[in-house]
């Protein structure tokens, strides 16, 4: 298997590009199926959920609309625990049909804050669409209506997703080597 290295570790492939690609394009159909005859707003959670916000758009066949937030809760390897919204929201969100698309649910720290700021403002639907999810690691009762993948707790890179900073250009995403 191809290893790749970023700053100071060591990765091994974890999900090629062909099974990432797939499983969106699943998850795609199933929202099509779900919210056929709406419209969807879709609210994409940067800077992780870039590539996953692309990749499903392109699938999608719903009539959507996209917007792209930035909210920070992790330094390094660790989750620093604070939450801090750094690009705001300034979509009125009243009796609209709502996706989020995170692409990684951990603890549930940032959807657990996240999320009552979104009801606040009353949308017809909430939901949640998550490419990867570390669900023995999640500490809050966070529903997650569309899963890519549950996988374990080891930290992943590639497909958006970095190790400070780097990694986020691979087309697989990448397991921390043991
Ligand atoms: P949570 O608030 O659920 O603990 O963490 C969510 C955020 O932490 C994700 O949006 C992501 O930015 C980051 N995160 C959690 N686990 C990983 C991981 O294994 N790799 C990377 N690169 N980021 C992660
Ligand atoms: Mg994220």
């Amino acid at each position: 298997m191809p290893a790749i290295r970023v700053h100071d570790k060591n990765f091994d492939v974890y999900l090629s590009e062909f099974e990432i690609q797939q499983r969106i394009k699943e998850m795609a159909d199933a929202i099509n199926k779900d919210y056929k005859g709406k419209k969807v707003y879709f609210i994409a959670i940067l800077n992780g959920s870039f590539m996953f916000a692309a990749d499903m758009f392109k699938c999608l066949t719903v009539e959507s609309e996209i917007c792209f937030i930035k909210l920070v809760s992790y330094k390094g390897l660790k989750s620093s625990g604070d939450v801090a919204t750094t690009i705001g929201l300034d979509e009125d969100l009243h009796q609209k049909h709502v996706i989020i698309l995170e692409d990684i649910i951990d603890t549930g720290k940032t959807m657990h804050y996240f999320l009552p700021k979104l009801f606040h403002q009353q949308p017809a639907s909430l939901k949640i669409a998550a490419l990867l999810h570390k669900a023995e690691m999640t500490q809050y009762d966070i529903p997650i209506d569309y899963t890519g993948f549950v996988i374990p707790n080891k930290f992943v890179v590639g497909y958006g997703l970095d190790y400070d900073g780097l990694g986020r250009n691979y087309r697989d995403i990448y397991q921390l080597a043991d």
